[in-house]
């Protein structure tokens, strides 16, 4: 079993797409162990994106993780982390595949719907940066509570 952060990113929350992102992580047998609203203010956004700091994209895309609420979730599964990055789609909507999410409803390269955590590496870094090991719950299999 793999852990994976992902962020419903302000885009997706504000057009009402919160549901639809999650579902379809569900239906892929995804398990939500952590889940939370966050506004994001401008350092953590920063201290968050700190990888892309010297793109020139970064000042647009800290301005847009903070633009409205976010939902950061920590998903479980078999190779969360790649078959979550597989959902999303390609960070430009116009390359990324039918069906994902990105392709769905992103509107931009920048506005695209949804994190995901792109390594390993990556989600031993953002999984504690949102959440604590007390928000991080086992997981309670199907007909396990009557
Ligand atoms: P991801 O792993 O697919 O999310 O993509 P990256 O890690 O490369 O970039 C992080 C985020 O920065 C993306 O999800 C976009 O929101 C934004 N982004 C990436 N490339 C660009 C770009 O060329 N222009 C702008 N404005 N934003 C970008």
């Amino acid at each position: 079993m793999e852990q994976t952060l992902v962020i419903v990113k302000p885009d997706a929350v504000a057009n009402g797409l919160l549901g639809e992102v999650i579902r379809r992580f569900e239906a892929e047998d995804l398990t939500v162990c952590g889940l939370k609203m966050v506004w994001l203010s401008q350092k953590e956004a920063e201290g968050f994106y700190q990888v892309h700091q010297h793109q020139p994209f970064f000042q647009s895309l800290t301005h847009f993780m903070i633009s409205g609420p976010c939902v950061a979730m920590v998903l479980e599964g078999e190779e969360a982390i790649r078959r979550v990055r597989t959902l999303m789609g390609a960070t430009d909507p116009l390359k990324a595949a039918e069906g994902t999410l990105r392709r769905s409803f992103a509107t931009s390269i920048e506005k695209n719907v949804v994190h995901g955590s792109d390594s390993a590496a990556s989600a031993t870094f953002e999984i504690p940066y949102f959440f604590s090991r007390l928000e991080i719950l086992p997981k309670v299999g199907r007909g396990e509570i009557s």
